[in-house]
């Protein structure tokens, strides 16, 4: 018999708060230049960390870029195993261009369960600073290159084995860290009273 799955209700409230006690660790330790929100979990967090960033930083709001990662799109005449690994984007930066080079670009996220849309989002945005680099002399690419960083926040971090991983030393930051439940999130919810009731007899044990 399959294990029963475990649900954990978490309320706007839940996520406001775990940004506001996590973003002044995310100002010291990597101080982002521009939020790329993934589609649709990343923004709620995004936009709640832009107050926060704003409120400790230089006052400045910063701007929230969005993209959308699909990973298992169905693709005719494709195995199961090439299927688990398609990227398909969804949704992309709105100025390719000059968007994220030279910048710290912090991906935001809600939850980080395999790990494969952050290590996805990661390789394709370090792609795009590839090409955004060809729009600049060649002399300055490297300098630039080592300037463009990319940070992770996930609001929940899943501890559980990962099927991808981040490079080494990638600044990652989670709001909280939780066992393998399943998250239902707010925004996910038809009628948010009842869900805010399930918060607190999950909070309560009941
Ligand atoms: P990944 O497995 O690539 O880390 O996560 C893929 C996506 O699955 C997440 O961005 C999120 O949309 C969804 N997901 C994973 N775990 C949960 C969960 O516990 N609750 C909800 N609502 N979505 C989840």
């Amino acid at each position: 018999m399959s294990e029963q799955i475990k649900y954990w209700h978490v309320t706007y409230n839940d996520i406001h708060n775990l940004i506001r006690k996590v973003t002044p660790k995310i100002v010291a330790d990597f101080n982002p230049d521009l939020l790329i929100a993934i589609a649709g979990g990343g923004f709620f967090p995004a936009r709640v960390m832009r107050t926060f960033l704003r409120e400790q930083t230089t006052n400045k709001s910063l701007q929230i870029q969005a993209i959308g990662l699909s990973l298992y799109e169905p693709v005719e005449g494709m195995t199961a195993e090439q299927l688990g690994n398609v990227v398909i984007r969804t949704q992309w930066l709105s100025q390719p261009g000059k968007t994220l080079v030279g910048k710290r670009n912090l991906i935001v996220d809600e939850v980080d369960d395999t790990r494969k849309t952050l290590h996805y989002a990661v390789s394709e945005l370090k792609k795009d600073v590839e090409q955004e680099l060809l729009s600049y002399p060649e002399s300055e690419r490297e300098a630039l290159r080592s300037a463009t960083k990319f940070g992770i926040f996930v609001v929940h971090n899943k501890l559980k084995p990962k099927l991808a991983e981040l490079s080494a030393g990638t600044p990652y930051f989670a709001g909280e860290e939780v066992g393998d439940v399943w998250l239902n999130y707010p925004w996910e919810a038809m009628d948010i009273e009842a869900h805010d009731i399930l918060s607190t007899k999950d909070k309560a044990g009941l």
